[in-house]
Parts: structure tokens; sequence; C-alpha cells
């Protein structure tokens, strides 16, 4: 769509008002959490990822037409109001969305690989078991360079009862394993769960 187009002009509807949403229903009963949605439907991940792959090209045209308002030959009052509320307004929208929608496929993928409630509970369990010298190198003195700042002499100290680390240095951060390898990865909880388990 170029910036002649004279839809970029026109006072046409919010693009996000004729869309359905398709599986995020507010029916009384009906759970809205994306951790609740994974564990009912969690079928609906193929789909969620055509919805996100859609909303990402819409933002990206969104952006397009931002251009054009802000190339436009029109009074700054009226870019202001065209951007507001063609532009950031669904874009804002959709960036909501598309959080939720990865937040329902990390649940999924994290209720495949590491289970679901009670399953989950005793893996994360497990989990917290695997000592962290499994994924970090400590010297003699059982101290490492720390994972929360950045340093060249080694101030996190490892504590292998309770399998814990505690920096003495600059950011005084602590942590267990499941902490340990969210920041070692840049993970998040779940994932790191299921890193551990199969490691
Ligand atoms: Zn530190």
């Amino acid at each position: 769509m170029g910036c002649m187009s004279k839809e970029h002009y026109q006072l046409v509807s919010n693009p996000l008002d004729d869309e359905e949403d398709v599986w995020v229903s507010h029916e009384p009963g009906v759970p809205e959490s994306p951790y609740e949605c994974a564990e009912v439907y969690p079928e609906a991940a193929s789909s969620v990822r055509q919805l996100i792959k859609e909303a990402k090209a819409k933002i990206l045209s969104l952006m397009e037409k931002r251009q054009c308002y802000m190339n436009a030959k029109i009074s700054s009052n009226a870019r202001w109001a065209l951007t507001a509320f063609y532009v950031e307004s669904p874009i804002n929208e959709l960036n909501e969305r598309i959080e939720w929608w990865e937040k329902f496929l990390y649940f999924v993928r994290a209720g495949k690989n590491v289970g679901k409630g009670a399953d989950l509970k005793v893996n994360i369990e497990k989990a917290k078991e695997v000592p962290i010298p499994h994924f970090i190198k400590f010297n003699g003195a059982g101290f490492a360079p720390c994972l929360w700042h950045s340093e060249k002499t080694g101030s996190m100290k490892y504590y292998a009862k309770g399998n814990r680390v505690w920096c003495y240095g600059a950011c005084g951060r602590g942590g267990d394993v499941i902490d340990v390898v969210m920041q070692l990865r840049g993970v998040k909880f779940l994932d790191a769960v299921n890193f551990i388990l199969n490691k």
C-alpha cells in the first residue's frame, strides 16, 4: 500500500474492529489467563502462531502508515490525531495481544516439557536438586564470576547445602539452580526447569 493511497487519509474504522477474537472468549466460565487456556486448549498453538505472524505483519504495515502521516502535508494536529488513533493505538493493542499469545505458547510448551499441575510441582522440585556445579565451574574455594554483574574476579559463592549461590560483590544477588540457568541461558522459569531436567 503506497503513501498516495487515499485510504491513509480517510477516517477509516479502527483496523482491529472487524477482527474476531477467535478464541479468547469472554463468556462466563471460560478461562482467560494464558496459563488456563494452555491447560484446556493446547491444540490452539498452531493457530496462535499464525495469529502472531499476522499481527506482526499488521504492525509493520501500521508503521508504514505512520511514515505516510509524517510525510503528508497536513497540520501537525491532524498528524498527531491520525497517528494516535490509527497507528499508535492499534499497535499497542496488537502488542498486548502478541504478549498474551506468546505467554500462551510458553505455557503450552512447558506443559509438554515439564508437565502440568502436580507433575509440574514434582518436576520443579527434582530440578532444584540438580547441583549448580553441573552448569558453572567454581574454583577450589567455591567461587565463580557472578552471573548478575560483570567482574573479573569471582565473588559468587556456591553453597552445596541448599544448592544455592550468593554474590559477595557489587550486586549481592543470590539464587537457586533454576535462577542460575535462567540467567545463564536467558530463558524463563519453566524452560529452565526443562533444560535442567534434560541435562
Ligand atoms: Zn554479583
